[in-house]
């Protein structure tokens, strides 16, 4: 027969074991919880252009992926704002209403500088406003974003009539050094000039924008190209050189 007390002994024991096992799992959670959580946190200062270029890039893949988190959209966001801002990046797109900056890179109040007209033309007052962005808001990365289904490019290649002022649209599209080699080299091929009038506009940024290439030579600003995907939801990175490079644009 069992003696009662090294059963009770052994309860104890299984008890407290139970009990240590579980206090070690709990603690163990707890630690690796930050580490887990980080991929699904913003990074932790988008003032450097490498962060807020990835920051941009986290942000697209959830919209794209269904998993959009709405930040900076609420009351708090407003007054966290009201007396300033501190926009991270400089977005450079097209007025279409399907490239809408702040929900492709779900992001919200305060963290975007975003300068839209038609088909991404850029005139002084565009370049200012950039300039204003980063000189006086500190924003770190300047993003140029051209997207498929152009109907600004569309409407220079196909060549129709247009009247008012959307006749000044066209001829820019026409008059840009980019175009005008593309459609040497390669024909009328709208991606190919879409491409070409993004490459313009970053041009235009590097080349008559002093105060900003000042900034990039000393690495305090990024100046990238992108391509936004209106059938996917998808920004693409682009890289200049080699979109130089293939569509013989090397000035
Ligand atoms: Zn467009």
């Amino acid at each position: 027969m069992r003696n009662p007390d090294l059963c009770t002994e052994k309860i104890f024991a299984m008890n407290n074991f139970i009990r240590l096992l579980l206090t070690g799992l709990i603690g163990a959670l707890l630690i690796l919880s930050p580490a887990c959580k980080t991929p699904q946190h913003e990074p932790v200062d988008p003032s450097t252009p490498a962060a807020a270029l990835s920051r941009l890039v986290a942000g697209n893949q959830r919209f794209v992926h269904g998993k959009s988190r709405h930040p900076h959209q609420n009351h708090r966001r407003i007054l966290e704002t009201e007396g300033h801002q501190h926009p991270f990046a400089v977005v450079v797109t097209c007025s279409d209403s399907r490239v809408s900056p702040e929900i492709i890179f779900d992001e919200g109040l305060g963290d975007l500088f975003v300068i839209r007209t038609a088909g991404n033309l850029m005139s002084d007052l565009e370049l200012g406003s950039i300039e204003y962005a980063v000189e006086h808001l500190g924003a770190s990365l300047v993003v140029v974003i051209g997207h498929t289904e152009c109907g600004a490019v569309k409407a220079f290649l196909e060549g129709g009539k247009t009247c008012g002022h959307i006749t000044e649209i066209v001829k820019t599209l026409a008059e840009e050094q980019e175009e005008l080699d593309i459609l040497r080299y390669e024909g009328k091929n709208l991606q190919a000039c879409i491409e070409g009038n993004i490459l313009h506009g970053l041009t235009q940024i590097k080349n008559d924008a002093p105060v900003l290439t000042e900034q990039i030579e000393h690495g305090k600003l990024s100046v990238i190209p992108m391509l936004y995907d209106v059938h996917t939801g998808e920004v693409k990175l682009l890289q200049e050189r080699e979109l130089r490079e293939k569509h013989h644009a090397n000035h």
